[in-house]
């Protein structure tokens, strides 16, 4: 976890005049955003590649990046792991690299019964709220939406949603993304919560966003708090992918967030030259222990178009959950799923434990390969066996 020094962003130049009150607002970090390769130029000069790859990349898929977020960076390098979460690269648009990508991996534009709601298993529902985010993550699974102008859906959208919601009695649980959900207006995030907590048969709202790594101070306004007491039905999941975004403000923000009665849960992708590594898994899984988010899942990188350089092999991920059991407790071992594309859902993936079946036992091993019998239970059922 980092700790930040106090007024610390005061040693960037362009940050030098701002108080403690506007860097702490969260309205200010999204009003005070980097868009272009210009604004980064105010705080670090850029290489001709550099250059070249804003501009050609970020004319088809935008660039922006919250004040915070990018004070994160603790040293300007192409193999940062927040640099590289946030700077357009030409990989992202070379064909070559792209080719086997999809926009949609996930038919979720065509499972959609209403615009903006994607209906692929029976219970759940996704509701896409805006496609607006305070920061523009490079290896976003929704790539597509950054090619769309930015904008949040309208009441009468959402009207339409609920009303599916209502009519589908077989849905329980609903999660409300985008974009980032949580840079909407309070005004807006309290309608959709009240719509959908009033629908007897929701047991579960799932808010995902990426605010508490990018914009932690989302969770300092005394409002959104209040609304999120409201609301029972509520739990937030979170995207935090390397230790380097824990800081001693996500501790206070999560803080804010448990008092509110919301459990906090987090999901990690798995990213080449981010955080594809054993020991970076492990720091992260620690971190977001101890600042009380649970760890949920470790996802397999989606094949969407400007994102396949960002792909593993799929068995790095096994290695590292491998890497994890008798290191850490239970607690801080996310699933390892990847989501088959064509909308076919998503799969767990595990290193294998249980070794062999025979007649009479089961072969099992621990994490340091020993290997353990367990006999089989042969119980008679009533009626069986006897005379
Ligand atoms: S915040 Fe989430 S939805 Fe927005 S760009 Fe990042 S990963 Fe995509």
């Amino acid at each position: 976890m980092i700790f930040l020094e106090k007024e610390y962003w005061k040693k960037f130049p362009i940050w030098k005049n701002v108080s403690e009150n506007e860097w702490t607002d969260w309205k200010w970090q999204i009003r005070n955003r980097l868009k272009t390769a210009e604004d980064i130029q105010k705080i670090i000069p850029l290489s001709e590649k550099e250059k070249k790859s804003f501009k050609k990349t970020s004319n088809i898929y935008h660039f922006g990046t919250t004040p915070y977020y990018f004070s994160l960076i603790k040293e300007f390098s192409q193999n940062n792991p927040i640099y590289k979460q946030i700077f357009p690269s030409l990989e992202e648009i070379d064909e070559n690299i792209q080719k086997e990508a999809f926009l949609d991996p996930f038919k979720e534009d065509i499972m959609s019964p209403v615009p903006g709601l994607t209906h692929r298993y029976p219970d759940r529902v996704l509701f896409r709220a805006t496609n607006f985010c305070s920061v523009y993550c490079r290896h976003c699974m929704r790539k597509r939406m950054f090619l769309e102008e930015e904008r949040a859906r309208t009441k009468e959208e959402y009207d339409r949603m609920f009303q599916y919601i209502k009519e589908n009695k077989q849905i329980k649980e609903v999660l409300i993304s985008g974009g980032d959900p949580l840079t909407l207006p309070n005004k807006k995030i309290e309608y959709i919560l009240k719509n959908l907590q009033d629908i007897p048969h929701i047991d579960i709202i799932r808010i995902g966003s990426r605010e508490l790594v990018v914009n932690p101070f989302r969770f300092f306004d005394e409002e959104l708090l209040e609304i999120f007491e409201r609301y029972d039905k509520v739990w937030l999941v979170t995207h935090f992918n390397h230790p380097d975004e824990i800081t001693d403000i996500t501790k206070k923000a999560v803080k804010n967030i448990l008092s509110a009665g919301i459990p906090v849960l987090n999901q990690t992708v798995l990213l080449k030259g981010i955080n594809d590594n054993e020991k970076i898994i492990e720091n992260l899984m620690r971190d977001l222990l101890k600042v009380k988010i649970k760890p949920y899942y470790l996802f397999f990188c989606d094949p969407t178009k400007g994102v396949l350089h960002f792909r593993t092999d799929l068995k790095k991920g096994i290695e590292i959950l491998e890497y994890l059991r008798g290191r850490l407790s239970g607690l801080g071992i996310p699933i390892y799923a990847a989501d088959l594309e064509g909308g076919f859902g998503k799969v767990p993936l595990f290193p294998e434990y249980l070794i062999k079946e025979t007649d009479d036992y089961y072969l099992l091993r621990n994490y340091q390969n020993h290997l353990v019998k367990v006999k089989k239970e042969k119980r008679k059922r009533e009626g069986e066996g006897g005379v």
